[in-house]
């Protein structure tokens, strides 16, 4: 039997009026995880965004594109579902993403010039901010998993190349060979985009001889080019818990050189979440999005312009348009509103949300 003496019983009073103090403080800091609230929960994806037209896309094709954005909410879904966290939700979906060879991550990701897939992907948990990423990574399967890994297993926010690819031995991830990745069409497609760039290279060196070389180091993104259609992927999730997550992975542009790393792996850029405002991924022409600083400037409106979640997004990407970028974004806020705009003629998208609300589009109509 248990016994308490007087001053025992005092201490788990004090103790308990303490409790109770933390829950209160809790209840006003937005940063921290909310039970009491309406538990309305879902998730939005993406697997990119570009010229993706009716015309240009098999029925066959597009049954594959729906069915595994189907997949990929459903697994999101599950966890979320059966009270999982966001940041599971956002893990298991892309990591079914990033397996399918039909998006630009993972498996099935574009080309750098030199013909090997390099990786960039990222996360964010918006309880506490906490976020990790890599870029340039060759060898590891799943990118998302192991940005997860750096967030929550170092003492880092972002690791590149070699070095996290020995990260990533040391949390236990297997490395693949940089094979796995590569897929016949990516490579047909490397080769496309390299027959333009000479032509392209070498009409510019007819107009101004006087700066050949330049050209070279041009990475244009015109109609011809078939890195149009940009391929990410991403998941925005809110749990029944009221906590958002958000996560991103890429292969990043066809044909890049240089150890060019877009914004997918950079928070505030690709990725963002807080549970103060919102949960946001990107996807489209990356140095766009990282000079717009995307995912963070929508979030900055929700918080100091007091904007909706739909509104927001919609100014960051009429903005991001105004300098020249091409793509969307998803995000979803505490409250469950959702919202995903693009500038192109389509994006993959879609959302599975508590209240039943479900679907999966590719064009802008
Ligand atoms: N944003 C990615 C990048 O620039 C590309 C994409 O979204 O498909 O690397």
């Amino acid at each position: 039997m248990t016994r308490f003496s007087v001053s025992g019983l005092a201490r788990v009073a004090v103790v308990a009026a303490a409790l109770v103090a933390a829950r209160a403080a809790a209840a006003t800091d937005s940063s921290e995880p909310q039970t009491d609230m309406k538990p309305r929960y879902g998730l939005v994806i993406h697997g990119g965004a570009g010229t993706i037209l009716r015309s240009e896309l098999t029925p066959e094709l597009e049954a594959e594109y729906t069915a595994a954005l189907s997949a990929a909410l459903d697994a999101g879904y599950a966890v979320l579902n059966s009270g999982g966290t966001a940041l599971d939700a956002v893990v298991a979906t892309i990591r079914i993403l990033e397996d399918s060879p039909l998006f630009n991550a993972a498996r099935g990701a574009v080309m750098t010039a030199d013909g090997v897939c390099e990786l960039d992907a990222s996360i964010m948990n918006g309880i506490d901010r906490s976020a990790g990423a890599v870029a340039g990574v060759r060898r590891v399967r799943n990118p998302i998993v192991l940005a997860r890994d750096v967030m929550e297993r170092s003492k880092h926010v972002m690791l590149t190349g070699e070095g996290a690819e020995r990260f990533a031995v040391t949390v236990g991830h297997e490395l693949v060979e940089n094979s796995y990745f590569q897929t016949e069409l990516r490579r047909r497609q490397l080769e496309q985009a390299k027959e333009i760039e000479a032509r392209e290279s070498k009409e510019s060196a007819a107009l101004d001889e006087k700066q050949p070389a330049f050209s070279e180091f041009v990475h244009k993104s015109t109609d011809d080019t078939p890195d149009r259609k940009f391929g990410t992927v991403g998941c925005v999730a809110l749990d029944q818990h009221g906590n958002l997550a958000a996560g991103t992975s890429t292969g990043g542009m066809m044909n890049k050189r240089f150890g060019r790393v877009g914004d997918s792996p950079i928070i505030g850029a690709g990725t963002y979440a807080d549970n103060g405002t919102c949960a946001v991924s990107s996807t489209g022409h990356g140095e766009y999005y990282i000079r717009a600083v995307a995912a963070h400037d929508i979030a900055s409106r929700v918080r100091y312009a007091g904007d909706s979640l739909p509104d927001a997004a919609r100014k960051t990407i009429d903005e991001l348009g105004a300098i020249g970028g091409t793509g969307g974004v998803i995000a979803i806020d505490r409250t469950g509103a959702i919202t995903a705009p693009f500038n192109t003629p389509g994006m993959y998208r879609g959302w599975r949300l508590s209240d039943g609300e479900t679907r999966i589009a590719i064009y802008a109509d």
